[in-house]
């Protein structure tokens, strides 16, 4: 079949080639690729800084951010038929931790975990691939057009999730989430905190009349532009927020999240970010804050099949609340020939995706 590969370790290894069919078995599902969606990390992974193939293996078949439909089921599989709309988990258990021992792989401790598309495992970028039902799951028609971002949508659903964990050690009534930056998990992060009907104020790099912001005032939250108010300032506009998303990617804007968060605050941190950047910061201050204001930060990375299905569940409640919103992410839509345009030029549009199939 025909996949998209890199060669992981060397910066611009991507093209397209022929990999051998995956094999089927009586307990998989086998499933037929529609599209992909690319984000910063199939890009790291092609400048050659992230990522490892298979085992033995020379490439590895880039793509996390999948949508596909069951072309064939096992003999063994109970719950899948074909036509049925899927998407896969990205993380596989790495067979000697706790966590993953009890399906929270997402929370691997001995970091020997593999990853679809990025660590060790093939990913999506091809025209099928094989997977247990155990990693599967179904989008319903209704929010079809949504599916190719519900792996993103997991890893925000994940974040929020902890986030309201953390917050139980005390009686916590948040009144202001701030959500930094205006990107694909920056906005489906907006949209999770107004489907809980939490007041949420985006902060973005765009100015007010870019359609980010549009989209966020679509979904009922705000948006503030850093040409209005550099980030340290935004309490003096809005308040202290009680809850801050993280999703810049950029990551000197997370010392300064410290700086904004109210007494007993969360910061959700969801930017990977690569590279070997230092930065003075004012340690005494940001300290200090933290302990007198009884306030977490905690990075949060992957989700739980659980987070999948809050994911599919919010789409249906986003889609209802604010028709069309989501959709207005999947800005790019090139046939998966013209991958190069992306890998090479980024461009402006929020989120694009590489149609494989219809
Ligand atoms: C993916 C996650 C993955 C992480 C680290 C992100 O881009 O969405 O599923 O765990 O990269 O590899």
């Amino acid at each position: 079949m025909k996949a998209i590969v890199v060669k992981p370790g060397q910066p611009n290894s991507i093209h397209m080639r022929e990999m051998p069919d995956p094999q089927m078995s009586d307990d998989h599902v086998k499933v037929r690729m529609l599209r992909v969606g690319l984000c910063g990390t199939d890009a790291e992974i092609n400048h050659g800084l992230y990522g490892k193939p298979p085992d033995g293996e020379e490439f590895l078949i880039l793509g996390h951010e999948n949508f596909g439909v069951v072309a064939d089921v096992g003999r063994n599989v109970t719950g899948f038929a074909p036509g049925d709309f899927v998407v896969s988990t990205v993380r596989r258990p790495c067979g000697e931790c706790p966590n993953c021992a009890t399906g929270e792989n997402d929370m691997c401790s001995s970091g020997k975990y593999q990853e679809r598309g990025i660590m060790k495992r093939h990913g999506f970028m091809a025209e099928y691939y094989v997977e247990a039902p155990v990693f599967l799951h179904k989008v319903p028609k209704e929010v079809e057009a949504l599916g190719v971002l519900l792996e993103p949508m997991s890893v925000v659903e994940k974040g929020i999730d902890h986030a309201f964990l953390l917050q139980r050690r005390l009686v916590w009534e948040p009144k202001l989430a701030v959500v930094l930056g205006g990107g694909p998990v920056g906005l489906l992060a907006a949209a999770v905190l107004r489907a809980r009907g939490q007041r949420t104020v985006v902060f973005g790099r765009e100015p007010a009349s870019d359609v980010r912001a549009q989209i966020a005032m679509q979904l009922g939250a705000e948006y503030v532009s850093v040409e209005a108010s550099p980030l340290l300032d935004l309490p003096k506009h809005i308040g202290s927020p009680d809850i801050v998303i993280e999703a810049t990617g950029n990551a000197k804007v997370v010392f300064d999240a410290m700086e904004i968060l109210a007494p007993n605050g969360v910061l959700c941190l969801l930017s990977v970010t690569g590279g070997s950047g230092t930065n003075v910061e004012p340690i005494d201050r940001i300290n200090q804050l933290l302990v007198l204001g009884n306030q977490v930060v905690f990075g949060s990375v992957n989700a739980n099949p659980r987070h999948f299905a809050k994911g599919v569940e919010d789409f249906v409640t986003i889609q209802k609340n604010w028709p069309g919103a989501l959709s207005r992410l999947l800005t790019n839509r090139i046939p998966w020939q013209d991958f190069n345009t992306w890998f090479t030029q980024r461009g402006s549009g929020i989120k694009t995706t590489l149609e494989i199939g219809s």
